[in-house]
């Protein structure tokens, strides 16, 4: 089902310096050599051997670094000024997001990210599992996906709403509703074998009686859906920003939490115990994303990238990287949680996330250093997925 790995002689990229996600610090004058899909050879120009047909492909003024990862994207959005959500959801049909989505797929790798995790079509039922299928048969080109399809609420909880109540039975929703274990049970079920990689549950939402965020799933529901996704060997990810919906996903089990707007020291404390990933998406949402990240990274908490793209516009997914610099990690911090880190949240770290022989050979090239510059992402020269160059310079 993937397409062949690219025919034809090795590859030998010359930039000024590689940054491998492995050392803290780039390694000036290191070249990396590429055999079909994968990276066959790292280190300093002199001690990889090119073989003699090998094509040289010399990067002057660049870092090159992992293909970066967008942890939290949702291929099938697009941003909100454009047109409200209610509108995509509601007005846009399923063929228009799609078109609409084969050019945010381009954006994304164009622009160095070479893999997502896309967390819910948000009403687009399961396209995002034809569109990683068209990706990885090579018939449009775009990042590595892992999807989750529809995501999952608790009847009431999400939109759009606000519609005559006669009628709001038949409004079509964002997500997918499930109710009661055995409701959660069924549906997370029923997506799996529509193509889920992963669970997305929304842990809370806008729907308090007065509009305030409040919880979504109880316990119960929570635990049922992990153990259910968990024995099949898929993760749960968490929409979560109020301290009680963080604490109920990570009780459950969840592997990331994503926006947290509002967690607490002692809710951070303990997603560090039990090795649950934080997906900030400084991008979108709060103004106290500072405040939330310091108490994460004093807890120990492993901090992920992921934007939030679709409501950022796809392309501009460093802009995500740049923010948690902005928001209080250092250069070096921001591209782990983008390569290695995020690597790890995909159960991915033997394919992606380092330059490493044996790895994907997915591979971007920045004009400048991005460890000292982390503006430098935004300036992308190059890029190779799997072996093949979709950006030159
Ligand atoms: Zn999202």
């Amino acid at each position: 089902m993937t397409p062949p790995p690219p025919a034809g002689p090795p590859t030998l990229l010359v930039p000024d310096r590689v940054w491998d996600a492995v050392a803290d610090a780039p390694h000036d004058g290191w070249v990396v050599l590429v055999r079909g899909e994968r990276i066959e050879a790292v280190g300093p120009r002199g001690q990889v051997s090119a073989p003699a047909d090998a094509v040289t492909i010399t990067l002057p003024g660049t870092t090159l670094l992992p293909g970066l990862v967008e942890g939290h994207s949702h291929l099938l959005l697009h941003p909100y000024n454009e047109t409200p959500w209610d509108d995509q959801v509601l007005h846009e049909s399923e063929a228009l997001r799609v078109a609409r989505a084969v050019n945010h797929a381009r954006a994304t790798l164009m622009a160095g990210f070479t893999t997502v995790r896309d967390l819910g079509t948000e009403g687009a039922g399961y396209a995002d599992v034809g569109l990683k299928q068209a990706i990885n048969q090579g018939i449009i080109p775009g990042p590595r996906m892992q999807v989750v399809t529809r995501a999952i609420v608790v009847t009431g909880q999400y939109a759009p709403k606000n519609f005559a109540a006669e009628y709001m039975d038949d409004i079509p929703q964002g997500a997918e509703e499930a109710n009661g274990p055995e409701g959660f049970t069924r549906v997370v079920r029923d997506q799996i074998k529509h193509g889920a990689d992963w669970i997305k549950i929304y842990a809370d939402y806008r729907w308090g009686p007065n509009g305030e965020t409040m919880p979504g799933p109880t316990q119960e529901e929570f635990n049922a859906a992990v153990s259910v996704a968990k024995s099949s060997g898929r993760s749960v990810a968490a929409h979560a920003t109020t301290a009680e919906g963080m604490r109920r996903a990570v009780l459950a089990g969840v592997a990331t939490i994503e926006h947290g707007d509002n967690g607490t020291p002692e809710v951070f404390k303990l997603m560090a115990e039990r090795g649950v990933c934080y997906v900030p998406t400084v991008s979108v949402g709060g103004r106290n994303k500072a405040t939330v990240l310091k108490y994460a990274l004093d807890a120990g908490v492993m901090i992920c990238n992921g934007a939030d793209s679709g409501p950022l516009a796809h392309g501009d997914n460093a802009k995500e990287v740049e923010g948690l610099v902005t928001n209080g990690l250092t250069p070096l911090q921001a591209l782990r949680a983008a390569t290695v880190n995020d690597a790890k949240m995909l159960h991915w770290e033997d394919r992606i996330g380092a330059v490493k022989p044996g790895l994907f050979a997915d591979l971007v090239a920045v004009k400048g250093d991005p460890t000292k510059d982390i503006m430098a992402l935004s300036s992308v020269d190059f890029v190779m997925k799997g072996g093949t160059v979709y950006k030159k310079p």
